[in-house]
């Protein structure tokens, strides 16, 4: 079988099924220099991501196919060959504040906990980021994964501030996603971003926020009695 990394081609034993045993042996038989990220193996470190022909996926639980085309993450700086600069994580969870800030001494149920399972699944593999097509463009945005984890802590019943967590996401947040669920297309966790970030920007309203196409809109004179009908809260993206 043939595969294409990075615009070389490399056959390898037909026998290999798995993409990451393929760059293993490619390492080991072909190309010892090949760089490429993995760890855990079975999908839970999030840390060999790459793009199959233009989608994005875990190497270590995919197959590969003959002709296969693949390349590192897109939207973030290449080290080498497969390796993309992760520090983006770090720098947006902080931006976001996503992580408990002021703990409240009440006890939590199950039911709580599943409330929050889904999005603490998120393995940080950057496939979202890779993905979205705003983060492309601007990369100020604070993006998929950093707004998904907002989401887990403004729905976890042990944080006292959520107020603070929804204001820290408005300037290039929730308002800035277009709402495309090109992340959800590609998360392995199956974590619904696009849905988290619309609970944001409904939660962003009720909370006294507003979203900036109305205001902008309000105050040109556009349609204000349709504004303050809906509050400056309505999604223009039909949602
Ligand atoms: S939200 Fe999904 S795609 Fe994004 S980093 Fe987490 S696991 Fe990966
Ligand atoms: S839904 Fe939002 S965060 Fe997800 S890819 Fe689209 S613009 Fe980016």
């Amino acid at each position: 079988m043939k595969l294409i990394i990075n615009n070389n081609e490399y056959e390898i034993d037909d026998k290999i099924t798995n993409l990451l045993d393929a760059f293993l042996y490619i390492k080991e038989n072909i190309n010892k220099g090949l760089a490429f990220s993995y760890g855990c193996k079975s999908g839970v470190c999030g840390s060999c991501s790459v793009r199959v022909n233009g989608t994005e996926k875990l190497a270590c639980t995919n197959n590969c196919k003959e002709l296969d085309e693949i390349l590192p993450l897109k939207n973030l700086p290449v080290t080498r060959d497969l390796i993309v600069d992760n520090s983006n994580i770090k720098i947006k969870l902080s931006h976001a504040n996503a992580f408990l800030s002021e703990k409240s001494t009440k006890m939590i149920t199950q039911s709580d906990v599943l409330d929050i399972d889904i999005e603490s699944s998120c393995i940080l593999c950057n496939s979202c980021y890779s993905s979205c097509p705003v983060y492309s463009v601007n990369d100020s945005f604070l993006g998929p994964f950093a707004l998904t984890r907002v989401f887990r802590y403004v729905n976890d019943t042990k944080e006292i501030n959520i107020q603070t967590k929804l204001d820290l996401i408005q300037t290039n947040g929730v308002w800035d996603c277009t709402l495309c669920g090109a992340c959800n297309l590609v998360c392995p966790q199956n974590i619904d971003i696009k849905g988290d970030i619309l609970k944001l920007q409904n939660l962003s309203v009720q909370n006294g926020h507003v979203n900036p196409m109305f205001s902008s809109a309000s105050n040109s004179g556009f349609n204000s009695d349709f504004d303050n009908t809906f509050g400056g809260g309505f999604n223009p993206n039909g949602f």
